[in-house]
């Protein structure tokens, strides 16, 4: 075994986080000796927490989460290109003298749809939601050569900034398209867990539509239960929390591991 690293995931509420389970796993495989620990911290004590946390010479890495990801950004790092212009950071690496501030959703996002054997060139996506986690997948989403991107939200103006905001990307709107159907329908709304669940009507979706929805609970979210009424492709936000941690744990040990096997063992929890 090697030295005891120090790391832990931020943020609140944090009582039901995955990760300490899903770092636990990639621990026991990588055999890297590592304590990572759940940190509940308010909003005007998240600053402090961590520059207190990267005292301890052993501390190596935070994972961060809601409501901090937009504090991690400001924090005095290096920050990545990506985590910049998203203004969110999940992940922080530390060396002797510096920390270093990214963001690891969007990839692990990308990463699980291409492990399910999708792709999202020349496809028509739909997004649902224009929070946080919208914009980092619609970042990597609009990296990918989409045909074109929807970005459908309860509150329209924060779709249509965030459309503005990516036009040069991709070609993005904020009003239903019913031309053609959607190819992947992404769900990014927390409605079921804020609020009520209200699907949308009048949505031009095919057989062969994918519905992917990024919230996760051990049972099924009701995006899920709701998808599963037209399409056979239904899938959780499992997967990407997976990968999304896999790339931090790249990042802190250069050693990315087996996300598969962790999925399993989470998919074996549900039952
Ligand atoms: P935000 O609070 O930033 O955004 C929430 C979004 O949900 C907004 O677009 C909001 O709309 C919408 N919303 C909330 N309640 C309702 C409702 N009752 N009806 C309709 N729309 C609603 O949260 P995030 O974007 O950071 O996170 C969203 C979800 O994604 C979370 O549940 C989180 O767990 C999940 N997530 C999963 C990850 C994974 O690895 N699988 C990674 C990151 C996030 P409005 O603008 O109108 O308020």
């Amino acid at each position: 075994m090697s030295k005891l690293y120090k790391l832990g995931v931020v943020g609140d509420p944090i009582e039901h986080s995955l990760s300490p389970f899903i770092h636990s796993r990639f621990s026991r495989e990588t055999n890297i000796n590592i304590e990572y620990l759940p940190f509940k911290v308010k909003q005007d004590d998240f600053a402090p927490f961590v520059s207190e946390f990267f005292k301890d010479s052993l501390s190596k890495g935070l994972n961060i989460t809601l409501p901090h990801k937009k504090n991690a950004s400001m924090l005095d790092g290096v920050i990545s290109k990506e985590a910049k212009y998203i203004n969110a950071v999940n992940t922080i690496v530390k060396d002797e003298k510096k920390i270093f501030l990214y963001s690891t959703d969007g990839v692990g996002f990308i990463d699980d749809i291409k492990n399910k054997g999708f792709m999202f060139e020349d496809n028509k996506i739909l997004i649902i939601g224009a929070g946080g986690a919208a914009e980092s997948i619609l970042y990597t989403v609009a990296h990918n050569k989409p045909k074109e991107i929807t970005l459908y939200n309860r509150t329209i103006e924060k779709a249509e900034k965030l459309c503005r905001k990516y036009s040069h990307i991709s070609k993005t709107e904020s009003v239903l398209d019913h031309n053609s159907p959607y190819d992947i329908v992404i769900n990014s709304s927390s409605a079921g867990l804020t609020g009520e669940f209200r699907p949308i009507e009048e949505l031009n979706i095919s057989k062969s539509t994918i519905f992917y929805d990024l919230n996760y609970s051990l049972t099924e979210t009701p995006f899920c239960k709701w998808a599963k009424g037209i399409s056979n492709n239904v899938y959780d936000g499992i997967g990407m929390l997976v990968h999304q941690a896999a790339h931090s744990y790249n990042m802190w040990f250069g050693i990315f591991p087996d996300t598969n096997k962790v999925i399993q063992d989470i998919e074996d929890m549900r039952g």
